[in-house]
This record gives structure tokens, sequence and C-alpha cells, in this order.
């Protein structure tokens, strides 16, 4: 979108991600580094973001949908594709012309993709097992089941064994520890053959929860985006993103003014209000109104009144008048607010500002050689 005809820029910096994905292959030492780049790469744009990953060297791509899968292995012909969701039923032939591995998380799956094998020869796939999210993956029960029956299996080529973590941004709770021994648990109760698959178990979190959640391959996809792994300490990732809005008009008002919808914030004082051209349909949450900073060269201001649909109205009082004018940029995200700022005061997490970013914006990217 032409810029001029913007109410706002997203600016986002592929060489940071590739930064963070280098930074969690160091942590991980000699295990492998995957991307989630699942919900068009957390709303960044997965036709920039995936292609620059591969360039940084990461060969493993999860995606959670099929359609997602089709238009990375587009882009990318040599890397793995694993498919989160599943084996989506009536599309199973698809799988294998693009070559998408699916995550089998039931014996249903399992005993399908096995049959597409007699026709197609073996085919890749990483077993599910569920040890405590309680979303997806096989129960104790269906991999008893499994042990039993193993030719139910036939032709599949298993390239790990995983699980997830429900509160691996949580690291004091019990809950990481007692899903790991019960990956354990059920790995030991697994099909001869398939005990020794290697293992994919940590996401962003769980990278730095120790090396004893490493095993074979990680799965970030927050962290490759600069949000927060490590809520509870300092971020350990770079800022991959700058978020602004520009100033449509600038207007001094006497004290007891309401501003906003509902009158909900009056002006104290003489008080100059600037209106900016990013909404809440630009994904910029209404539970921001009267509550996040924006910041004009690095100097904080405070939203006043309710976020519109696309417009919020910002105290620019403490501005001077030439550093805050109409067409001025204002940060939303960057100038020292950061992802995961906003994402508190919006009493949600990054990975839901990121994935509701609107394509209203003018978008644009940082490379590496421009
Ligand atoms: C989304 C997802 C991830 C990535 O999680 P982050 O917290 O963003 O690192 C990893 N594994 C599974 C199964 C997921 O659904």
């Amino acid at each position: 979108m032409d810029p001029r005809l913007a109410g706002g820029y997203i600016t986002i910096d592929l060489i940071a991600i590739q930064q963070n994905y280098r930074t969690l292959s160091e942590i991980l030492k000699n295990a492998e580094c995957a991307a989630v780049v699942k919900a068009d790469a957390y709303g960044l744009g997965a036709q920039k973001v995936a292609p620059a990953l591969a360039a940084a060297g990461c060969r493993k791509f999860f995606v959670a949908l099929p359609e997602e899968g089709i238009e990375i292995r587009k882009l990318l012909p040599e890397i793995e594709i694993f498919i989160l969701g599943g084996l989506f039923e009536g599309c199973e032939n698809l799988y294998v012309h693009e070559r998408l591995a699916p995550v089998l998380n039931s014996l249903e799956e399992i005993k399908i993709w096995s049959k597409l094998t007699q026709e197609h020869g073996p085919l890749p796939a990483i077993l599910h097992l569920e040890t405590g999210i309680c979303r997806l993956g096989l129960s104790k029960k269906d991999v008893l089941e499994l042990a039993e029956n193993p030719g139910w299996m036939d032709g599949i080529e298993f390239d790990y064994v995983m699980s997830h973590l429900a509160s691996a941004d949580m690291p004091s709770s019990s809950q990481n520890h007692d899903q790991k021994t019960q990956l354990q648990r059920l790995r030991n109760l697994l099909p001869e053959g398939l005990q020794k698959t290697p293992v994919s178990f940590a996401n962003s979190s769980g990278i730095f929860l120790g090396e004893d959640f490493h095993f074979d391959l990680a799965r970030p996809g927050i962290a490759l985006f600069g949000g927060n792994p490590t809520p509870e300490k300092p971020n350990p990732m770079q800022a991959t993103v700058q978020w602004q809005g520009k100033i449509l008009q600038v207007h001094d008002v006497d004290s007891e003014k309401p501003v906003g919808y509902g009158a909900t914030y009056r002006t104290l004082e003489k008080t100059r209000i600037a209106t900016v051209g990013i909404g809440y349909a630009d994904g910029y949450f209404r539970s921001l109104g009267n509550t996040a900073e924006c910041a004009i060269n690095n100097k904080r201001v405070p939203v006043v009144g309710r976020v519109s649909m696309d417009m919020i109205a910002i105290d620019v009082t403490s501005i001077p008048e030439d550093a805050c004018k109409r067409g001025d940029l204002v940060n939303l995200i960057g100038g020292g607010i950061t992802l995961d700022e906003l994402a508190n005061k919006a009493e949600t997490i990054s990975y839901e500002i990121l994935t509701s970013l609107g394509h209203r914006c003018h978008r644009r990217y940082l490379e590496a050689g421009i």
C-alpha cells in the first residue's frame, strides 16, 4: 500500500528475525531449531519471513494448516514442512503431492496415512503424544493399543515423536516437569522401533527451561518474532516489529473537555490532543483506551479516551509543537514501547497483538543488503 494513503506503518525487521533464529540455535547447542510460521508467521507475513529463516539456516517449518503449508512449499521447495493440525480429512493426497508431513494426532490418522503408503511408498510424519495440554495427540491408552498393533503404522517414517508444553512460560510450574516425565513414560510404551525416534518438545519458552527440555528439535514461534519467551525476566530476543500511526490532526483544547466516544476522558487543563489514524480495525485493541502509551522521539504520551475503529487520541501537551505535526508518525510499538508492554496493557499476550495486526497499514520489510 502506498504509504501516503495509509493511516500507519508496520516495519518488520527480517534481519532481527534471522538474528533471533541464530540466538535460539546457539542456546540449543546440539538440538536443531525449527521455525513455527503458522498464522502467516504470527501475522508478520510468511511469504517474507519463511525465506528469511531458510536463508538463516532453518530447514524445518511448522504450520497449523495444510493451506499454510502449500503456500510455503511454493516458495521453498527444499525444506521440510510439518502440519501441526494433523491429517485433514479429504485432502490426504495433497499432503503427498505437496510433500507436507502431518503431525499424526490420533490412531485414526496413523491408519489413514499408513494406507496411503501402499500407493505412494514410505511417507514422513511426526507422532504426537498428549502429555497434559489435552489438545491433540495420542493418549496412554492409544499408545498401548499402537504397541499391540504396530502394523497400523506400516510404511510411515516417523521423523520425530513430539509433545507440547502447556505452561512453559511459567518456569516454576510443576506441570513442565510432569509433562516431561509423562513424555518419557509414553515413549517407553511405544512400539520398539519408535522408542529411539528423535523427540521434539520445546516451544519458545520451553527452550529457556533448560537443556533437559531441548531433546532433538525445538519448535519456537513467538521468540523468533521478538515476543519475550521468559516473561518473568528481561527479553533475550530482539524486537522485530515497529508500528507507527500517522497524526491526522492536532488541536488545542480547554480544560474539562470530553475526548472520544462515551466521554470516558476529560482534559484536566489546557491540553494538546493529537488524533492518530490507527484504531481497533488495525489491531489496536479497544482495551488500550485510557491505558496505553505511545512514543514520540522516545518520549511517552498517554492514549486518552476510547479507541475508535480508525483513530486514537493521544495527549501531546508535553511534546514540542514542531515534533508533533499533521503527517508525523508516532510509535505504537517501538521508541521504547515494547510488544510485550502493549500486550500487557491490553491484558493479552504478544501472540494476539501480532496476529491481530491489520492490513490497512503500509508494510515494509528490512532485509539484509537493502
Ligand atoms: C504454536 C505452537 C508452537 C510455537 O509456540 P511458541 O510459544 O510461539 O514458541 C510450538 N508447538 C506447537 C504444537 C504449537 O501449536
